[in-house]
């Protein structure tokens, strides 16, 4: 049988970061060939697919997360990031991670994903194989991290045997600073840079951290990744709470990518980034949900909203950051910085990622703008759809790829079994 080609009917597409309206976007395959505005146009080549009172968006990238520590949700809360670590995660992750628990909690993590709206994560944790099966499985895009928190070596041999493919990528990812130390950063960033290898790491996060490298190096963190090359390779830094105006600069002239995770600097009070400070230097900011122990969830949708509110408040400007500059951290930006070029946006030659918005809801009723329901209005669920690399992976808020009660339920047995 031929496979046909498929137009995707929406009241609303956001194509090429344009909302146009009752339109059909035309794919083949995983591709997208263009947008169909007028009624007029002779559709009879394709398969159609109707989203009524919907809305059509570019699939989301998460830029800083760690799905394995799903199981972990609610375990720990209201502690500062230090303690948090050493007196709980480090504890239980220590006592408790498998590969057939990173397995699950990848999955348990992806299932959420999915519902948000978000096609790609950046991940960071242990067990970068499973991880790449469970996103395999699933139909979605993942750069799978190779960490680093002491030796550095084996992030190196690990690296080198993986093979990736269009949706499954790779990085390495030294810790922090704090924890790799400055010799075994700047080793990976050497590494990577002639191999054009992403480094993803965390900086800055915390005001102890910066005490913590001041008082080993005399200097604070930013300074410090500046100095062993860390801006000058690709890279993607997350958090980047704590900068001094001198870091700012720094990082806006030389463009570099940055992971904001607002929810979990909030609920670990870590601080606020300077994100508006960040992209007006040049910057290019991204969105990052953090783990599930520290967010507690993996809703890229509620963290853009978070985003888009929080510096209108401490900034007291509500035009501080728009709507639509939000969107485009978690779609474009993110896109550019995990170098998944071909995604992030809906436009011709570009990959079929997007998810489907409805307004059928009460709090969604009436639209007057799409893009300012998905930011200040829309919940999980609902996104109804989603669709990645041409094939459906949720339909009607089905998930096709995962068995999301059988995941859950396994879930719920493992919790039972953890204990510091
Ligand atoms: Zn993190």
């Amino acid at each position: 049988m031929i496979e046909m080609k498929k137009a995707y009917y929406a009241d609303y597409i956001y194509y090429n970061n344009k909302i146009h309206k009752n339109s059909y976007l035309l794919t083949d395959k995983d591709i997208i060939l263009g947008i169909s505005d007028n009624l007029e146009d002779d559709l009879n080549e394709y398969e159609i697919t109707r989203y009524e009172n919907s809305a059509i968006f570019p699939a989301l990238l998460n830029t800083h997360t760690h799905l394995g520590m799903s199981l972990f949700r609610g375990f720990a809360d209201d502690l500062e990031l230090m303690t948090w670590l050493k007196d709980y995660i480090w504890k239980v992750e220590k006592k408790y991670i498998s590969e057939e628990f990173v397995h699950l909690a990848t999955l348990l993590s992806i299932i959420e994903m999915i519902r948000s709206g978000t096609s790609t994560a950046n991940e960071m944790y242990f067990y970068p194989d499973t991880t790449a099966k469970a996103f395999t499985d699933a139909k979605l895009r993942v750069v799978v991290g190779f960490g680093a928190l002491k030796s550095v070596d084996n992030a190196i041999e690990s690296i080198e045997l993986f093979k990736t493919t269009d949706k499954i990528r790779s990085a390495l990812c030294p810790h922090a600073l704090y924890t790799v130390g400055k010799d075994g950063v700047k080793q990976l960033i050497e590494y990577a840079k002639p191999r054009d290898i992403l480094i993803h790491t965390h900086l800055a996060e915390t005001a102890s951290e910066v005490e913590i490298i001041k008082e080993k190096y005399g200097s604070t963190p930013a300074l410090i990744m500046d100095e062993i090359g860390g801006f000058d390779c690709k890279g993607i830094f997350a958090h980047a709470v704590h900068l001094t105006d001198e870091e700012i600069a720094i990082m806006g002239s030389k463009n570099v990518n940055v992971s904001h995770c607002i929810e979990s600097n909030l609920k670990l009070a870590s601080g606020i980034a300077p994100i508006v400070a960040l992209d007006n230097a040049g910057a290019n900011i991204t969105i990052g949900t953090d783990g599930a122990a520290s967010n507690n969830d993996q809703s890229m949708l509620l963290e853009m909203g978070t985003v888009a509110k929080i510096h209108k408040a401490i900034s007291c400007d509500a035009s501080a950051l728009h709507a639509e500059k939000v969107l485009n951290f978690a779609t474009t930006n993110a896109a550019n910085a995990l170098q998944f070029t071909d995604t992030g946006i809906l436009a011709k030659g570009k990959q079929v990622d997007f998810f489907v918005l409805s307004f059928n809801s009460a709090h969604m009723t009436p639209v007057y703008n799409p893009i300012s329901h998905l930011l200040y209005s829309a919940n999980n669920s609902d996104i109804t759809d989603m669709v990645v690399g041409g094939e459906t992976i949720m339909k009607d808020r089905v998930i096709l790829t995962i068995d999301e009660e059988f995941i859950k339920s396994e879930a719920r047995k493992i919790a039972k079994t953890i204990k510091i």
